[in-house]
């Protein structure tokens, strides 16, 4: 029923307290369980911010007039229940047929095509997916072709890798780190800038390795910044969240956003009311450096792009729909009133029905899976 395929990496399994995995944020994160999938809002799509409806070329949206998405592949090194483009990424789950976005040079070439030929492009995010995915050579020319076109000034390359596989980072053997430092740097020598972008949730995900792996990129000169997002038994306490902001900080990784979760389909259990993102950012400013402090945005759905989420027009917290509008985009868009909703108000004990498989059946079942 999980629209996401599972997987994981060691880092991610080892950092789930196995001995209660039900309540277990990281767990919640990745891991379905259909005991505690409940009836989706009718508005939530596998699409929610229509990027499809945005993408001029195959993998590329461009929704703002200075920026573009590039999406280069759709791979992950995990794959996040929540994830905003449930569409497209990972592989098809019996529920879902993705529309994938393969790495592939012919289709880059369309993508540098329509970015070359659009000058008020400044800003690209390459993407996916994750660029973990990509071979470090890829990495590389996708960068340095980016670099080559004139009017392009900033590149963020979005990985959750040192989230979820920072060892990678530090590992001499693997050129992908040393890539994304050259680009850095060859960016730097042209006056342009180069970033990581990555995702963290919840500080569980944090080690020691992670602390030596992101000491490694501020040591060579790489701009990372985190993009959370806010979902609940995750991360929805200030308490929580104020924890992850000081160790991102302390890591040297700029806090950048704080999301609102998307209106994805077969997620009802992880989202959070509007309510909360706006009772935790008061709560939390003034309490973190300022420059430490993230945007707490909401991404709208059909395509609106981010907005603060105290920027909202209206909020019945009895219908839980909140509106918000985006004059910044021009055209129809700025003209358009763009609606959010709350979770469905869940029962306390919910009566899922589920099949009665004896293990044999259920052993049977995984096998076949394999
Ligand atoms: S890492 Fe990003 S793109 Fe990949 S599944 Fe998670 S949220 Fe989606």
């Amino acid at each position: 029923m999980a629209p996401m395929a599972i997987r994981l990496t060691p880092h991610i399994l080892s950092s789930i307290d196995w001995s209660n995995p039900l309540d277990d944020p990281i767990r919640r994160q990745f891991i379905p369980l259909r005991s505690s999938i409940v009836p989706d809002h009718p508005s939530l799509t596998l699409d929610s911010l229509g990027e499809e409806a945005d993408s001029p070329v195959p993998g590329l949206v461009h929704r703002y007039p200075d920026k573009a998405l590039f999406l280069a592949t759709s791979i992950c090194p995990v794959y996040c229940r929540f994830c905003t483009r449930s569409y497209a990424v990972g592989g098809n789950t019996e529920t879902v047929s993705k529309s994938p976005q393969k790495p592939s040079r012919k289709r880059w070439e369309v993508i540098y095509d329509y970015i070359g030929k659009t000058p008020a492009l400044t800003d690209i995010v390459v993407s996916g997916g994750d660029t973990y995915y990509l071979q470090p050579e890829d990495l590389k020319e996708i960068g340095s072709r980016l670099l080559s076109i004139p009017h392009i000034r900033r590149i963020r390359f979005a990985s959750k890798g040192l989230a979820v596989c920072p060892s990678r980072i530090l590992d001499v053997n693997d050129a992908w780190t040393s890539a994304l430092v050259s680009l850095t740097a060859q960016g730097r020598g042209m006056g342009k800038h180069v970033c990581l972008h990555t995702h963290f949730n919840h500080p569980n995900e944090i080690s020691w390795v992670t602390r030596e792996a992101a000491r490694y990129l501020w040591a060579k000169g790489v701009t990372v910044r985190n993009q959370s997002v806010l979902l609940h038994k995750v991360n929805d306490t200030v308490e929580t969240m104020g924890t992850l902001l000081r160790e991102l900080a302390d890591m040297n990784i700029q806090p950048y956003y704080v999301y609102q979760c998307d209106l994805v389909r077969g997620i009802e259990d992880l989202r959070t009311p509007l309510k909360t993102i706006l009772d935790m950012e008061q709560r939390l400013r003034g309490t973190i450096a300022g420059f430490m402090m993230p945007s707490f945005v909401v991404d709208l759905p059909g395509g609106g792009g981010k907005r603060l989420a105290t920027s909202y027009l209206t909020y019945n917290q009895k219908t839980g729909r909140s509106t918000f509008v985006a004059p910044g985009l021009g055209g129809d868009k700025a003209k358009k009133t763009y609606e959010y909703y709350d979770p469905v108000e869940q029962p306390a004990v919910q009566k899922v029905a589920y099949p009665e498989w004896g293990i044999e059946e259920l052993q049977e079942r995984v096998a076949a899976a394999m």
